[in-house]
């Protein structure tokens, strides 16, 4: 078996094309990412690079152009109407960008949570059962029977992720949840995130535009121009004095066709233009400048 057919999510030369009237906008243009179970992946980039596409993709509520992209034995690219409500209903939990969005103003906390079980036809006693313990675990169990307008942004936020994993699926993905947040805010729901991800299991993709959250993952994930463009992978060493420190290093990500995008601060260092001189070297390859 390939590395990618025991991944959970593969995405591969996605492309998304939005037409509005005689305008056309690549939204995506052949992004290629691989999730493996278990994992919690950030996704950054610039605003308008395809994020908020991408995870409405992966959530079944939009469909890609072209490309290729299967969530566990789901392909995305073929699902029949049926399947794709049981895919959103079971396979994903989905938390929108806009906080607003994602919950019910004259519905509590409770009732919310209770909601796509309802939909689901869990029996009403595991449905109690199940909204008290996401409630607690997320830290808004005493907040229960409070609606949203009688709830801070943090909380409301919390709120949402336990809706997302009312049906328990394996597949948490967040758009910008700490976007409208305060700093101390965002890391408690940043917290809260990879709690999900290592108490229950439930894989993770996280869309934030923050720095500072983005470097508590393990992997981040660059889109660009609606592609991956790079991925920084994180591990803690630890020193000859005993001391723990995390270690960033940053990888291009390179497609099925071979290609691989070169920073444009290394393209400048170098004078780097349309071609350039590559050479095979024993363990490695060097790029250099036709001139
Ligand atoms: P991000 O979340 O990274 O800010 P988006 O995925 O929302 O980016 O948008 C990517 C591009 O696609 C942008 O240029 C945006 O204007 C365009 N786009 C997104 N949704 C639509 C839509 N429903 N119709 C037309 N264009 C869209
Ligand atoms: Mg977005």
């Amino acid at each position: 078996m390939s590395a990618d057919a025991a991944a959970l999510i593969v995405c591969e030369s996605l492309v998304r094309i939005y037409q509005t009237g005689p305008v056309e906008v690549q939204a995506l243009q052949g992004l290629d990412l691989v999730v493996d179970k278990g994992e919690m992946v950030a996704v950054v980039g610039a605003s308008g690079s395809g994020k908020s596409t991408l995870l409405s993709i992966l959530a079944g509520v939009d469909a890609p152009t072209a490309g290729r992209a299967r969530v566990e034995q789901w392909d995305l690219l073929a699902m029949s109407r049926a399947d794709r409500v049981r895919y959103r209903r079971h396979t994903v939990g989905f938390v929108r960008q806009q906080t607003a969005s994602n919950l019910i103003p004259y519905l509590t906390a409770q009732q919310m949570v209770d909601l796509p079980m309802t939909a689901a036809r869990t029996p009403a006693r595991e449905r109690r059962q199940r909204s008290a313990d996401l409630l607690e675990a997320l830290g808004v169990g005493a907040l229960a029977g409070r609606r949203p307008g009688e709830l801070s942004g943090g909380q409301q936020m919390r709120v949402a992720i336990a809706v997302a994993l009312a049906n328990q699926p394996h597949v948490l993905l967040a758009d910008e949840p700490t976007g409208e947040l305060d700093t101390a805010t965002s890391a408690e729901v940043f917290g809260a995130l990879r709690d999900v991800n290592r108490d229950l299991g439930v894989t993770v993709v996280v869309v934030t535009h923050d720095p500072a959250v983005s470097g508590q993952v393990e992997r981040t994930v660059s889109i660009r121009d609606g592609r991956t463009s790079s991925e920084v992978l994180r591990r803690t060493a630890t020193a000859d004095d005993g001391g723990t420190h995390v270690i960033a290093e940053e990888y291009a990500v390179m497609d099925r066709a071979g290609r691989i995008q070169v920073p444009r601060d290394y393209r400048e260092a170098l004078a780097l233009t349309r071609r350039v001189r590559l050479a095979l070297e024993p363990d490695h390859i060097t790029i250099r400048s036709d001139s």
